[in-house]
């Protein structure tokens, strides 16, 4: 199984969830050309994508998936809320299937369930991603805090992918207006270092190989802050990668 994360940020996210050579993508937020070229600069060409999941409807998650569902001749799959918010930018692509906000599917041959977000969209959701060998790669991002369903969803993880937003501090002295800063760090909003430290306290355990800190802001957050507010919390034995907004990132299960 793998988790490779394409791009991560409000300028666009996406990440590839392979098993057995299967894939799905998880958001479209970048165009479908940067999309197609950033999985064959990570190496995956040979993975077959089967379906595009999506967490909800803001441009930074489904950019290109309108042009990546029509190319590749695959299906969007997102919750009812998320579909119909959506609907504008997903015009014309072969199929869409609604899931459960919270339930279990199958795609691509993994076991996947779905877990509400705390996010100021639609339906919004995220995913625990199961391989047939039982790994366990689970991602929530755009969530404003981390709920005792995300905990629980979240709970004996191999792989986790965890918003880290924002340094409390730096947004509160930071240059957005009131307003932003009041939706970023509501409950709706995005999730800041400490609240992710602090999750994921209580999400390391012995089987957790592999931590990606997500959704980083660029003027509200620095990766070194970011790393340093998680690693206060992470058991050693896995590894902390943050991803910024042109990086690329993975792990291999
Ligand atoms: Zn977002
Ligand atoms: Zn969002």
């Amino acid at each position: 199984m793998r988790l490779i994360v394409l791009a991560s940020g409000s300028s666009g996210n996406c990440a590839l969830v392979e098993s057995g050579g299967r894939a799905v993508l998880l958001d479209a937020g970048i165009s479908a050309r940067e999309t197609l070229r950033r999985i064959a600069v990570a190496g995956a060409v040979d993975a077959r994508i089967e379906a595009i999941l999506l967490t909800h409807e803001h441009v930074d998650h489904v950019r290109g998936a309108r042009v990546l569902a029509r190319r590749l001749g695959i299906p969007v799959m997102a919750t009812a809320g998320t579909l119909q918010a959506a609907v504008g930018a997903l015009a014309d692509v072969p199929e869409v299937i609604a899931i459960a906000r919270r339930g279990q599917f199958q795609a691509a041959g993994m076991r996947i369930s779905s877990f509400a977000t705390a996010h100021d969209a639609s339906e919004s959701c995220g995913y625990v991603f199961e391989s047939r060998r039982g790994h366990r790669a689970g991602v929530a991002t755009d969530t404003g805090v981390v709920t005792p369903e995300i905990a629980e969803a979240l709970s004996g993880c191999h792989v986790l992918g965890l918003e880290s937003n924002h340094d409390e501090t730096m947004l509160a002295v930071g240059p957005y207006p009131p307003f932003l800063k009041r939706r970023i760090a509501g409950d709706r909003g995005h999730l800041s270092n400490d609240a992710a430290a602090s999750a994921l306290g209580t999400l390391a355990w012995k089987g957790l190989s592999h931590v990606f800190a997500l959704h980083l802001s660029e003027q509200n957050n620095t990766p070194e802050r970011a790393r340093a507010a998680l690693a206060r919390t992470l058991c050693d034995t896995a590894a902390l990668e943050t991803i910024e907004r042109n990086e690329i990132g993975g792990c291999a299960l």
